[in-house]
């Protein structure tokens, strides 16, 4: 009996798993799933300066707060910090004959991209694909209305 309640379970997060798939483009299901890399200065969100939080484009999972989103001239987004260290997953990679800090999504395992310890002030540099991420905006309610 718990087997078939397990795969019934299993089917239902599949088939959300799935609807959630079919928003991604291929080059989102490229960088997520097969560690991929956007070419620099083509992401959406590399100028970005809007408020808010950017979320796994994948899952939704919190992942960086526009507040501690820099210009690291890189072309890529850059943070120096995630929202919440329990929302990633960082693992070492020694792909590309370097050893770097893969930074993963916490909950769906997607690739988001790599950390380094370069960032302004000593503090790190989050160096993430835009295609990785979905900016959900802060709803600001003072925004100059009677413009
Ligand atoms: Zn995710």
């Amino acid at each position: 009996m718990s087997i078939s309640y397990a795969s019934e379970k299993m089917k239902d997060t599949n088939s959300k798993m799935e609807k959630q798939m079919k928003n991604l483009t291929e080059q989102q299901k490229h960088i997520l799933f097969e560690k991929g890399t956007e070419a620099p200065f083509t992401g959406e969100y590399v100028h970005t300066k809007d408020k808010g939080m950017y979320k796994c484009a994948y899952c939704g999972n919190a992942l960086f707060s526009s507040d501690t989103k820099f210009d690291s001239g890189t072309g890529w987004p850059s943070f120096t910090e995630p929202a919440n260290l329990k929302n990633i997953e960082l693992k070492e990679d020694k792909s590309l004959f370097m050893t770097r800090t893969e930074v993963l999504c916490k909950k769906c395992g997607g690739h988001l991209g790599h950390v380094f310890d370069d960032g302004p002030n000593g503090k790190q540099r989050y160096c993430i694909n835009s295609c990785s991420l979905k900016l959900h905006k802060e709803e600001n309610k003072n925004d100059k209305k009677n413009r």
